[in-house]
């Protein structure tokens, strides 16, 4: 068993972490909110004071933060993990952030000696607390190899993208996908309630039609159609609008980058730009409905 340092607690580090106690690991979990690391204590995880104290000597440290900024913050600079720790740590960090960032750090690692992955995720909170997430590598083989093991308590799914960056490239791609869905989805469903469906059984008939999609499956953004979807519990929860318009900016970037044509991920991201303004950023992403329908 392995010590792991883990930074970062919110929606999706907290079931993480907490799967690693379960799966007998020892360990340090530190995040800026103090019941956030109170809570994976009551859990069997030892409290660390600082992300420093987490990291140390530790054979792995997983870093779950909300973007680019705070990634390079953790582990950039004089301050930085990567000037206070050795080759014998290695570094997992699962944020969603731009390839582009994920290669400074994971360059400036390499730099330092030390093993780094970027390894994204896939499969919301519900997946990170069923240890069902799918995780998309990128990094060296030899440390995908070294990770794996790892990862295996935290997901199912646990996939070698390619190079450095390569995990980022992938989620952006996927996320940018997800977006759409959850738009188009949300709209059919809108539209079919207000010609007098029952949004139910409309769900139920385009799931089994060729409209079948995930956010149908296992993330209907109707109330009181699936009872634990974010959608049935006022939309707390699950996926943060900010978050989802973040992942949106990266695909534009990544777009604009390589100069491809991205026409829906654009139009996905000016509606939940739009959205955010109105005030809707800490909802989850399956809110966007509201765009489309008065539904709370
Ligand atoms: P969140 O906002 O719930 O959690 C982020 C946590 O990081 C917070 O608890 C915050 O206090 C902590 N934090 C911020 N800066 C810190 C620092 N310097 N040191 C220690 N802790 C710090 O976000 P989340 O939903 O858990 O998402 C985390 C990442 O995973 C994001 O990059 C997001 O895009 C990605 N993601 C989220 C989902 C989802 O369904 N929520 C799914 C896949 C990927």
């Amino acid at each position: 068993m392995a010590t792991i340092g883990f930074i970062g607690l919110g929606n999706m580090g907290g079931p993480m972490a907490a799967n690693l106690v379960k799966a007998g690991h020892q360990v340090r979990v530190f995040d800026l909110v103090a019941e956030a690391v109170a809570g994976l204590v009551a859990q069997g995880a030892q409290a660390a004071a600082s992300a420093l104290e987490a990291a140390q000597d530790a054979d792995f440290v997983v870093s779950m933060l909300p973007a680019g900024q705070h990634v390079e913050a953790l582990y950039l600079g004089e301050q930085g993990l990567l000037a206070q720790l050795t080759p014998s740590t290695t570094l997992i960090d699962s944020s969603t952030i731009s390839p582009e960032s994920a290669r400074k750090v994971g360059q400036a690692a390499a730099q330092a000696g030390i093993p780094f992955v970027d390894a994204p995720v896939s499969g919301g909170v519900g997946g990170a607390q069923a240890g069902t997430l799918s995780f998309i590598v990128g990094g060296e083989a030899k440390t995908f190899t070294q990770v794996k093991p790892i990862l295996e308590a935290m997901g199912k799914n646990i996939f070698h993208a390619g190079d450095l960056g390569a995990g980022q490239v992938a989620k952006v791609c996927n996320n940018m996908l997800l977006s759409i869905l959850m738009c188009g989805t949300a709209e059919a469903l809108a539209l079919g309630v207000k010609n007098g469906l029952d949004p139910a059984v409309l769900s139920e008939i385009m799931k089994q039609s060729s409209g079948g999609n995930w956010a149908l499956n296992v993330y209907n953004p109707w109330p009181q159609v699936m009872e634990n979807a974010p959608a049935s519990k006022g939309y707390q929860g699950g996926f943060q609008v900010d978050l989802m318009a973040k992942d949106l900016g990266l695909a534009t970037e990544v777009a604009l980058a390589s100069k491809s044509s991205t026409p829906m991920g654009s139009l996905a991201r000016s509606l939940y730009s739009l959205h955010a303004q109105q005030g809707k950023g800490k909802l989850d992403f399956s809110s966007i409905t509201q765009l489309f329908a008065d539904v709370e």
